[in-house]
């Protein structure tokens, strides 16, 4: 299939050609008819399978059918919620280079920057407008915003708003769009609240799949390292001295983790950069841009902070430590192996986490190869170590709970 199958109009087709896209990816090609035909749409995919593009070709074509005349001035009649700063950066990029050959506008509003030129953008007039949760909430109530033109609304990555504590900004925002609207919700796994979230405000949704097995990454090396906690940092170490070579992404489970490896690899003299929730919004896009251009060859970083990010060319993931998602696992190594490139996941298995490993396998239907021949390897009789991790792992509850009753909305990603 073609784009031009998917009766996209020509300043689309002229775009996509300049982006050097020449088929569609199946979440296009599934996508953009629905969208098209203005049905409401929930699609489960991740970041990498090109669903930007799957719901921003449909909306520039919808929208270009009937601008507003020039004096009229421009109306919001597309708005894209999305969690985090820089995926609706991502998001506004995407449109304005698919958009390019259209006189259609879009711009980007999100927190922890300065909200003047923001308005003064607004204020202008655009007809796309991309904008994380709070931000857009903030600038309704500042009446600098109206949503009542809104004819298409697109949550994306709504799982990621669920763990980021946004769905009820998310509810909000809805409510405050007309009834009359068509929905696009993108996730890339489907908890039962997101179901529960769609089945609330969409209307007869069109369901689209795209799998997220290991068929389009079939390029990448796995290979699984069992391990005590304690020597992570170690196997981590021995492995970049001796093994990993090239730009490399490492998972952490929390931010603590994350800055705590930071500082090992820094006194090891790595070259390192961190994400976390906790980063301001400049300080991020230091980090991925040293990282992207090669400045610095490590960047650590938790799922939630790098969700969505658009790194090509990575030669390897590690994951240090093992989500608890089989699906955040497929994301996360389907990071490296891109655009037909090889690349390389080292997954780090702890005693108490051996319980993931055989729920990645049952997903990913295949045996992750097991290297035992390293400096560190988890003794096969572990049970203390079990009954030592469970123990701190309760411990660890106990004091996470208190410690989130008494302060709320800290987050740990
Ligand atoms: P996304 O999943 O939207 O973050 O897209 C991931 C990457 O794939 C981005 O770098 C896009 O520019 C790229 N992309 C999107 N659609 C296509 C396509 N049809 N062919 C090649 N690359 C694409």
């Amino acid at each position: 299939m073609s784009f031009k199958d998917l009766q996209l109009i020509d300043p689309l087709l002229k775009a996509i050609e300049e982006q050097g896209y020449t088929t569609p990816t199946q979440v296009q090609e599934k996508t953009i008819p629905l969208v098209l035909a203005k049905k409401d749409v929930i699609t489960s995919a991740q970041t990498g399978t090109g669903k930007t593009a799957a719901f921003a070709l449909p909306i520039l074509q919808l929208l270009s059918d009937k601008q507003d005349a020039p004096k009229r001035g421009k109306k919001i009649k597309a708005l894209i919620v999305s969690p985090t700063r820089e995926l609706a950066l991502q998001i506004g990029n995407n449109f304005k280079a698919y958009g390019r050959h259209t006189n259609l506008r879009t711009t980007v509003i999100f927190g922890g920057a300065s909200i003047e030129p923001q308005i003064d953008v607004l204020t202008k007039g655009v007809d796309i407008l991309v904008a994380t949760p709070g931000r857009l909430i903030d600038l309704y109530k500042q009446e600098v915003i109206t949503l009542e033109h809104i004819e298409i609304l697109v949550l994306d990555e709504a799982d990621l708003m669920l763990d980021m504590g946004f769905i009820d900004d998310v509810k909000q925002i809805e409510s405050l769009c007309p009834k009359q609207k068509q929905i696009l919700l993108f996730s890339a796994t489907m908890p039962f609240k997101v179901e529960q979230l769609a089945n609330t405000i969409l209307n007869n949704p069109e369901r689209i799949e795209v799998h997220t097995t290991l068929s389009s990454a079939n390029n990448i090396g796995q290979v699984l390292y069992y391990v005590p906690k304690r020597n992570k940092i170690e196997l981590c170490l021995h492995l970049l001295r001796n093994e990993i070579i090239g730009s490399i992404l490492i998972f952490r489970r929390t931010k603590f983790g994350v800055d705590k490896l930071e500082q090992t690899l820094i006194k090891n003299n790595y070259q390192v950069e961190t994400l976390h929730g906790d980063k301001s919004q400049t300080d991020r896009q230091t980090a991925l841009k040293k990282f992207k251009s090669g400045q610095v060859n490590i960047l650590v970083a938790t799922d939630v902070a790098a969700r969505g990010i658009d790194i090509n060319e990575l030669d390897a993931v590690i994951n240090f430590d093992l989500p608890n998602i089989p699906e955040t696992y497929v994301h996360r190594i389907g990071r490296t192996g891109r655009a037909g490139n090889s690349g390389m996941s080292y997954s780090f298995c702890g005693a108490d986490e051996k319980a993931y490993v055989q729920t990645i396998q049952q997903l990913l239907q295949i045996q992750i190869p097991v290297e035992e021949l390293h400096p560190y390897p988890l003794d096969p009789n572990t049970k203390a170590e079990i009954h030592k991790s469970k123990q701190t792992a309760s411990k660890h509850k106990k004091g996470r709970k208190s410690a989130a009753s008494r302060k709320k909305k800290k987050r740990w990603y």
